[in-house]
């Protein structure tokens, strides 16, 4: 008997994606599965491009397909698996949203300044673009923003057509930031409304086009700003940024309840300067590493990984070229395994439809 593409589609009905709990067949992400000869191509439709079970699907499909032809007794080379992806758009349901072209829109929130929450905004959004997804970056911290600095957006020009400004585009990714658009102690003493304000304007009148994710790096603590982002958008949730230690947690923990309450779903929490790394490579445990992730198992919430404190990183976001970081071994480590699982969290989050407009309690 041959192995026949129905056949190959139904052996592929027994391969489940880890993490969104279902078979590749009913999740609609087979996208091509033929015959020719002895060999069998299989073309799989992921929900992300940074999806970090690539390899194990692969193998599941192997062997899926390899049995399916040994029962048939149809000799074949093997299966040539490709992998496309296609981030899917989760804020449908909610009708009209007011970016249509963006699908995912995830906030980097902390629970005070200082903790590395830019950074990790920063080389999340760079590191989704290096996987092939369409990023955008947007300052949400307007009372102190980064993204000047941590971009290298210093001599890059800001253009606009009519009402609408045209977004820096540096290292893969699409960003937009007040401080290149007023002096940067002018936005520090804004309050309140203009905050409300001037956050949404940035939000509303940048012209994106499209997007797979837009990063959003809110001001540190629980203020207006994530109050106002989750009124005017449909957020698919937030990423808490927390250092190890026993205080930082405590405000970690107050942000989560901050994202809680307005309706967001927490996706996870970073650990970052989890430990130091010196110039010689060894490690150094400064702040009792694993604090955050023992802060999220507490919490019930996922740990997407630790960063570690090394000079290259720091030397990296001063002079504008988060690039660099993926030069660097243990910090591409690092920042793939939490980009990877940060998407990981997203397709599963949409997927479960969680999604709602929040309903504002104040407790
Ligand atoms: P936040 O947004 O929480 O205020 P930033 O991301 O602006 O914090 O980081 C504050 C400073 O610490 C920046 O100078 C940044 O380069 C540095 N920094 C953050 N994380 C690390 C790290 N893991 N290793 C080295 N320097 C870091």
């Amino acid at each position: 008997m041959a192995l026949t593409p129905d056949r190959v589609l139904d052996a592929l009905r027994t391969v489940r994606d880890p993490d969104l709990g279902k078979d590749l067949v009913t999740l609609g992400m087979v996208k091509r599965h033929d015959v020719e000869g002895d060999r069998v191509l299989v073309t799989v439709e992921l929900t992300t491009p940074a999806c970090p079970m690539k390899d194990r699907i692969r193998g599941d499909i192997e062997a899926a397909v390899q049995t399916a032809a040994d029962e048939v007794g149809h000799p074949i080379s093997g299966t040539e698996v490709e992998f496309t992806a296609d981030v899917r758009r989760p804020n449908q349901k909610l009708g009209e949203s007011p970016l249509p072209g963006v699908r995912q829109i995830v906030a980097v929130g902390a629970g005070k300044g200082g903790v590395g929450k830019s950074t990790i905004a920063v080389n999340l959004a760079v590191g989704l673009a290096r996987h092939g997804a369409r990023v955008g970056l947007l300052d949400g911290d307007i009372y102190g923003p980064s993204l000047p600095t941590m971009l290298g957006l210093g001599d890059v020009q800001t253009v606009a057509r009519g009402s609408m400004l045209m977004p820096f585009e540096t290292h893969g990714i699409k960003s937009m930031t007040i401080g290149k658009l007023v002096e940067e102690d002018k936005a520090l003493v804004w309050r309140g409304p203009m905050a409300h304000g001037a956050f949404k304007q940035l939000a509303m009148q940048t012209e994106w086009g499209e997007l797979d994710y837009l990063i959003v790096d809110l001001p540190p603590g629980t203020g207006d700003v994530p109050l106002t982002l989750a009124q005017l958008l449909p957020l698919s949730g937030a990423i808490v940024v927390c250092t190890p230690q026993r205080v930082a947690q405590d405000d970690a923990r107050r942000a989560v309840r901050m994202f809680e309450n307005l309706g967001i779903e927490v996706l996870g929490i970073v650990e970052n300067m989890s430990h130091f790394v010196g110039d010689d490579g060894k490690e150094y445990d400064l702040f009792g590493r694993g604090g955050a992730e023992v802060l999220a198992q507490t919490m019930g919430l996922p740990f997407l990984g630790g960063v570690p404190i090394t000079p290259a990183l720091r030397k990296n976001s001063d002079s504008g070229n988060p690039t660099a970081n993926w030069d660097d071994p243990a910090l591409a480590a690092a920042f793939d395994a939490l980009v990877t699982h940060a998407a990981s969290r997203i397709s599963i989050a949409a997927a479960q439809g969680k999604y709602q407009m929040p309903t504002i309690s104040v407790s």
